[in-house]
This record gives C-alpha cells, structure tokens and sequence, in this order.
C-alpha cells in the first residue's frame, strides 16, 4: 500500500479497546478508508459491538447503530430503505457480525436478506469461535479446536458458509484477510463498486481466542492461506468462481501447531484435516478452473 493510502483519512480512532493483535480491527480500519465517512455501520453483538457501543469512548468515526443479535442484517436492510427512501443512493451501509452473528444467531436474517439482495456490504470477521465472551465454540469452530465449550477439541467440522451464501445467488462473495493487502483492498474496493447484496469473508485470527501471540495475527493469516486451508477467491452471482491466489502447498500442520487451541489434535487427526482441506481445495480449483476456460461466455 502506497503513502497515498497511509495518509487518507482514518475513521478509526486510535487507543481503541480492542485486543492486541486483533485481525478483526486491522481489516476494520481499512474497510472503513475504503469506504470513507458517508457510511452507516450496522453492528450486532460481539466484539466490534463490545467495543463500539459506549460514547464517549466508541472507536468508530462514522454512524453506527448497534442491533441485538440476530438482526444486523435486518437492521442494515431498513437503513438502506430508509436511505432509498429519502433519495439517497450515495450513503454506503456495511453490516459487521463476527461468526456468532452471521453462521448461527444471525443466519435467518442473512438468509432472508440476501434472497431479497439486499443493497448492502456484509462483513463477517471470523474469528472461529464467541471470542467476546470467553471462547465457546460457534458453528464456524474447525474439527479438533479447543473451546470452553469443546475441552477436548470440537468434534464435527466447520460450517460451510461460503457455500450456503453461494446458493443464495448473490453478486459478490469474497473471502479475505489482513496478511494479503493488496487483494484485501482489491476485494473492498470491488464490493464498493457493486450493487446488491455483497458479503465478506474475513479470517480473523483471535490471539486469546486460538492461544497465539499478539504478534503472530498476520502469520497466521498468510498461513492459512498459504497452508489452503483458507483460500483466497471470489464468487460472482453464486456461480464463477474466481481463485486470486494458488500458493505453492504448505502442510496444514504448520498452521495447526501454531495455535494451541489445536494441541489435543493427534499427528493421525492432523493428517485427516490436510485431507479435509486437500479435498475442498481440488474442488474449489476444478470449478475456477472450468469457468475460467468458460471466461468468454456472458451467460454464466
Ligand atoms: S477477543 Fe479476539 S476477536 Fe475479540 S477483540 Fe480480542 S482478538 Fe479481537
């Protein structure tokens, strides 16, 4: 990112209460410069909601309205009719949920605004876990990860929710997170620019919530990346799908043993979650790979 980028406004004010090493508020900061002081935040409970709801000390320089749990999306759906209403089509409204909010307490009024294709940026940082209250498991919890709730590692697999929003049809679904900026800006910037319904997939590594240093956040976000387990693409209208990233293979365990939330999981369960991702990876790819050999066909 150029000095350009460093010197344009913040609309974040600095001393917030946010964890060390928080990703959630890295990617935080730069979504907000993207989209500049004419937006309205919704925000639910969670962190950012812990965090910004209490004037004079709110960390956030533009209009928030905090919702109960299960209704960010709901709520940012009647800012933009309200909005509509008074003629108003400049005023950029974004939905912020970590994954409580957005994989399990807020799914059904997701669900129903992104059939309707609700005219609103959704962001879900996902930090794997209800980190706010003292790490308990969510749905977003990966296989074997240690919560208050799974003492003994989580038994079933994360929740698909990039598939679930992909079946809704919507224009613009992309995952992301802080350790790639240039594609992290690109991704905002494109969701800025379209209509509809756009959701945001942020991996957003927890230092207490996955058992890491403050200062490993941005590692363990490449890591991810790099390891596959948490690949960089977008998908438009549900359908072509978009890899921004093919990194040379690192094996999982790397990622796993960086994190003590992972320390129960056994070499021979280790093996079975590279297979998870080795699986979902192929898949992934095989579909990027058929559409970009469809790239000249405007009806897909
Ligand atoms: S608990 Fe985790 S997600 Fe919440 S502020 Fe701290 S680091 Fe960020």
């Amino acid at each position: 990112m150029n000095k350009d980028w460093w010197e344009s406004p913040e609309f974040l004010h600095p001393g917030h209460a946010f964890c060390a090493g928080c990703g959630f508020i890295i990617a935080f900061r730069h979504i907000l410069k993207v989209l500049g002081a004419d937006t309205i935040v919704a925000i639910t409970a969670g962190c950012l909601g812990t965090n910004s709801g209490f004037l004079p000390s709110s960390p956030i320089k533009v209009a928030g309205y905090n919702t109960p749990f299960a209704s960010v999306a709901a709520a940012a759906t009647g800012i933009r009719a309200a909005l509509d209403a008074r003629g108003n089509s400049l005023t950029q409204v974004i939905a912020v949920a970590g994954d409580g909010g957005t994989y399990d307490i807020g799914l059904q009024a997701l669900s129903a605004a992104a059939e309707r294709n609700e005219n609103f940026i959704y962001l879900c940082y996902d930090n794997e876990g209800y980190m706010n209250t003292g790490v308990q498991r969510s749905s977003a919890t990966p296989l074997g990860a240690w919560t208050t709730t799974t003492p003994e590692g989580k038994a079933g697999p994360k929740k698909d929710l990039p598939a679930i929003m992909m079946a809704h049809r919507i224009p613009y679904f992309a995952t992301l997170t802080p350790a790639f900026p240039e594609d992290f800006l690109a991704k905002a910037r494109q969701a800025e620019a379209i209509k509809g319904m756009r959701f945001l997939q942020l991996l957003s590594p927890c230092p207490p919530g996955w058992g890491i240093p403050s200062q490993a956040t941005v590692k363990l976000a490449r890591l991810a990346v790099q390891t596959r387990v948490f690949p960089l693409y977008e998908v438009y209208d549900g359908k072509r799908i978009i890899l921004n990233l093919e990194p040379e293979k690192v094996p999982v365990k790397d990622y796993l043993r960086a994190q003590t939330r992972f320390r129960t999981l056994s070499d021979e369960e280790m093996e079975h979650v590279q297979k998870e991702v080795d699986f979902h990876w192929a898949e992934l790819k095989a579909r990027a790979d058929w559409f970009a050999s469809k790239a000249d066909d405007a009806a897909l």
